[in-house]
């Protein structure tokens, strides 16, 4: 007989994304001359910065020549992005991260999931509440449906979530946060480092959307914080700093004082186990990505992706001020993130509201509920649109 992992079983069934296409679907077969708006989706529109495609160029014409050609490259990354990541990104940010911390991967969604791979089976995982929904669905998968801990983000606290009650082993934050858009300051985040020195845990920081944040107070990098590097795994992913949804490419950073521990209280380096984890299941990004991602640090790479980046802001600027002028109350995040949270009108759920803009306005949204029982009551609108659309949808509204 064969056995298969049924924890697979304890998964919800993946119905958000499939049931807004469903809807949008159904409208556009009733109303096949609408303009449909969207703004639900977490893709980004503009094309990769120019920088990228000529080094692309570049590599592919490498990859034709026997003198230039590569075959299998260093399964970690190759030399001269992480040399660049450990300098643009960390360095001239007054952080010290050596090359040999640094993984070069195929992205965010990968590494985030692969992660529970170096995890002991009996972790307590908390996540905040609403969620990335990869967090919590890898931890089912890895059997640990009964170990997670939710911590809520509302309007309530601010979209800050509490400390844990007790001890967890891990905790996975997402700043700036998606689906809320919102962020933690220094001072907060700090509040979770400290936790996490004191009780031994290990803290999974997805910093996916770190290129949008402009507020002076909100940190780019956990290792910002004093103590952060023997608690936290940082993730990275040039998706939408750069436009690389398509293009794939990520990395993450494993500070070597970073430490766990077995049940029998032995040490155990987190550093080596992700090392051997990518040596014995990943064969690198590949050569011509890791080019493309290279020319993102050049001078011209920097300015075009300032300008991709400030494009998406402008978008989710008009959101928050188009909402906010008309009378919402409750609009959160778009200021350092792509994402604008929008608490639905009085007596309207999140898939109440996902109906009426689509159906009265022809937007569709992302309901906040398919994120976690937190996200009921609001949904997520996101930048990734042409400043056309955007304005459109918001006068529409
Ligand atoms: N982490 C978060 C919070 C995300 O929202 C996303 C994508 O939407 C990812 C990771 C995935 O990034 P990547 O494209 O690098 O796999």
């Amino acid at each position: 007989m064969i056995i298969a992992n049924e924890n697979f079983g304890k998964l919800a069934s993946s119905y958000l994304f499939s049931e807004i296409g469903k809807r949008v679907n159904e409208f556009k077969n009733e109303n096949p001359d609408a303009k449909i708006i969207r703004m639900g989706i977490g893709d980004v529109t503009l094309p990769l910065p120019k920088a990228c495609i000529e080094a692309m160029h570049k590599a592919v014409d490498e990859m034709g020549s026997a003198s230039t050609f590569r075959g299998y490259g260093p399964e970690r990354g190759y030399d001269f992005l992480i040399r660049k990541i450990c300098d643009y990104d960390y360095r001239r940010h007054g952080i010290k991260i050596d090359t040999d911390e640094v993984f070069i991967s195929d992205g965010a969604k990968s590494d985030t999931g692969n992660i529970t791979d170096i995890l002991g089976h009996d972790c307590i995982v908390a996540v905040t509440d609403p969620v990335y929904p990869v967090y919590v669905d890898t931890n089912i998968m890895a059997g640990r449906k009964e170990g997670i801990v939710y911590l809520p983000c509302t309007a309530e606290n601010n979209f800050v979530p509490e400390l844990p009650v007790g001890d967890v082993d891990v905790i996975y934050l997402c700043f700036p946060n998606n689906p809320t858009g919102t962020t933690l300051t220094h001072d907060q985040l700090k509040k979770f480092v400290d936790y996490a020195i004191e009780h031994k845990s290990l803290i999974l920081f997805d910093a996916a959307y770190e290129a949008f944040i402009s507020s002076e107070d909100v940190p780019h990098s956990i290792y910002e914080i004093s103590g952060a590097k023997s608690v936290a795994i940082e993730f990275r992913s040039y998706s939408k700093t750069a436009g690389f949804t398509g293009t794939r490419c990520s990395y993450t950073v494993v500070p070597k004082e970073c430490i766990g521990y077995g049940l029998d209280g032995k040490e155990y380096s987190f550093n080596e186990l992700w090392n051997r984890r990518q040596c014995t299941k990943f064969n690198g990004t590949p050569y011509i990505v890791q080019r493309a991602a290279e020319a993102i640090y050049s001078e011209s790479g920097r300015e075009q992706v300032r300008q991709i980046i400030d494009y998406y802001k402008t978008n989710a600027t008009i959101i928050r001020n188009a909402l906010i002028s008309k009378g919402y109350t409750g609009v959160y995040g778009g200021v350092d993130s792509p994402y604008v949270w929008v608490k639905t009108p009085e007596g309207t759920d999140s898939w109440g509201f996902f109906d009426y803009l689509l159906k009265e306005k022809a937007i569709v949204s992302t309901p906040g509920a398919g994120f976690g029982s937190s996200g009921e009551g609001y949904i997520r609108l996101t930048a990734f649109n042409t400043t056309e659309n955007t304005v459109e949808a918001m006068n529409r509204i």
